[in-house]
């Protein structure tokens, strides 16, 4: 690693958000050595806090952020955030080119469908809702709780709203009900609920990891669809998947 002169600046910033983000703030604190600070964006009332130090909330676009890299000293970023969280990834791409930043994507691979799996991909929400109310009754919505309202226009069909915190405000379903809960979901729990609730559609994101895939296991097995929204664009970076990896690639530098 680049030498530290100063041990008492900060110098790994972690774009987080994600067990990923987690884990990797834990090994860096744990290690010594460096500091780290985690970044959230203070999108969750209660956050789990990262090991070493936090702070919350946006940084102001891709401009503030390069600001805050040289205000900070920072050495390294590692945008480990949700897949999903794209503007954030083209944000931090911009602005560590600008204040000549060393850049890693820390990002879990998406799911692929196996034999036996009913998955129709989608690009954008509205797809999604068009596709659920020609063909579906009884919905699991598994996208969280900000998304949700291009399928309050679809009346006919009944929606389980799975989501950490309730939406607010909730978008006017005509029919459905709220499931606040946080993951990993068990396989067992999965296949009860999808039977259970009579779902024969899960709508989701190709979020990847073990966490909240047990869904897509009991959805072949019940041979129910799958609506799964596609990954956005993200920046070409150097990208690892594991922690192991992130330090190694931070070691190098
Ligand atoms: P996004 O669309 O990529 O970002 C929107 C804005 O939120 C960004 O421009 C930035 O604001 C701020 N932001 C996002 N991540 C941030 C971070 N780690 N630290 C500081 N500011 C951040 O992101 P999103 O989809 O709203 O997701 C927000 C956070 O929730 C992400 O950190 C992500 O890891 C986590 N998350 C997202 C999902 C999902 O499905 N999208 C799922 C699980 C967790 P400024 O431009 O003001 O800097």
């Amino acid at each position: 690693m680049r030498a530290i002169t100063d041990p008492g600046r900060i110098y790994v910033l972690v774009l987080g958000g994600t067990t990923e983000g987690y884990d990797l703030a834990r090994a860096l604190h744990d290690a010594g050595g460096v500091r780290v600070v985690t970044s959230l964006a203070g999108r969750t009332r209660q956050p789990r806090l990262p090991a070493g130090e936090v702070r919350i909330g946006g940084f102001g676009g891709a401009a503030a952020l390069a600001a805050f890299l040289r205000e900070r000293s920072i050495f390294a970023v590692v945008d480990a955030t949700h897949p999903f969280a794209a503007t954030m990834g083209w944000n931090a791409a911009a602005a560590c080119s600008e204040a000549g930043v060393p850049l890693l994507r820390l990002e879990r691979p998406a799911w692929l469908p196996g034999a036996g799996d009913r998955w129709h991909e989608v690009a954008e929400w509205s797809d999604a809702a068009e596709l659920v109310a020609r063909a579906a009754r009884r919905v699991l919505l598994a996208i969280g709780r900000q998304e949700l309202a291009p399928f309050a226009a679809v009346d006919h069909v009944w929606f389980l709203i799975r989501s950490l915190e309730a939406p607010d405000p909730m978008p006017p379903f005509r029919r459905a009900e709220l499931l606040l809960t946080r993951g990993p979901f068990r396989l067992a729990d999965e296949r009860a609920l999808i039977a259970g609730r009579r779902i024969d559609t899960i709508v989701c994101k190709n979020s990847g990891g073990t966490a909240t895939d047990a869904k897509l296991t009991a959805a072949r097995e019940a041979e129910i669809r799958v609506v799964m929204q596609r990954r956005p664009q993200r920046p070409e970076l150097p990208t690892v998947a594991a922690v192991d990896a992130a330090l190694a690639w931070l070691a190098a530098l």
